[in-house]
């Protein structure tokens, strides 16, 4: 599987490094070229023909940072769609979108448009634990712990597997899901606050540094290559220098147009 990664942070923000200004862009993930992890960048990172490739787009939930792409997907493929884009997740997250986003009031319903029968969007109900077949890769949705319902993701094809955690606070599932999968070759994990922040991270239910070490060690495998996303772009470089301090043999800040091969 190759992971292209739109944008990895908690938030969209340019910051200026050493290499010049950085865009960091909110949550998505492009599996295969047809298959997205989250959108919330969209637009912003491709070009129309790769827009127009995607087929599926897996939802983790329903906060702005992970959906803000769709509009604009919607927008962009609304003249010709092709054949309708599936939306996959819980139904808790399908029904907010349909209510609160693609309503005609915030944005048309693009559902129903620009045909009932030819619509840009469908939706696919996803049952949390059980397998189901999205273009060639099998996706079973793991509840996780956050304000809203929440699911993250393992993603398998035929030899290899990798784990998407969401955004979520202190949990269990999804870590005993991971321990017992033999193809497990990655996982992908939140930390969106420092330390020093523990309180806010607390209430608002994410990962700091020292909660995701504990997190990730109830996958009991220490070697285990794990690539932290959902970083707050404002206190990025403390939350990095908290990460490497940390040991873990194997961990990659996810920075946006990072390809991964799995
Ligand atoms: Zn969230
Ligand atoms: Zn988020």
């Amino acid at each position: 599987m190759k992971i292209r990664v739109l944008g990895c942070h908690g938030s969209d923000q340019v910051l200026n490094g050493s290499r010049g200004a950085h865009q960091c862009r909110t949550c998505a993930f492009l599996v295969n070229e047809t298959v997205l992890v989250d959108a919330g960048t969209v637009g912003t990172a491709l070009r129309l023909d790769e827009q127009k490739r995607i087929r599926h787009i897996l939802l983790s939930h329903l906060h702005h940072d992970h959906i803000q792409g769709l509009p604009t997907l919607a927008d962009n493929l609304v003249d010709a769609p092709d054949e309708p884009v599936t939306l996959t997740s819980i139904p808790s997250v399908l029904k907010g979108l349909q209510t609160h986003v693609f309503n005609d009031k915030v944005y048309p319903n693009f559902l129903k448009l620009p045909d009932p029968r030819h619509p840009v969007f469908v939706c696919r109900p996803l049952k949390p634990g059980k397998e189901s077949e999205l273009d060639g890769l099998r996706v079973t949705a793991i509840p996780v712990n956050h304000l809203v319902p929440t699911v993250g993701f393992l993603i398998r094809d035929n030899g290899s597997s990798f784990l998407y955690s969401g955004d979520t606070y202190v949990t269990e599932e999804i870590w005993k899901v991971a321990a017992r999968e033999p193809t497990l070759k990655a996982a992908l994990i939140e930390t969106s606050f420092p330390d020093t922040m523990t309180e806010l991270a607390r209430t608002s239910k994410h990962l700091t540094p020292s909660v995701f070490a504990r997190e990730f060690r109830k996958i009991g495998r220490p070697d285990l290559p794990v690539y932290v996303y959902h970083l707050k772009p404002r206190v990025r470089e403390q939350i990095r220098r908290e990460l490497t301090g940390l040991g873990i043999a194997k961990l990659t800040v996810l920075e946006e147009g990072q390809e991964i091969t799995i």
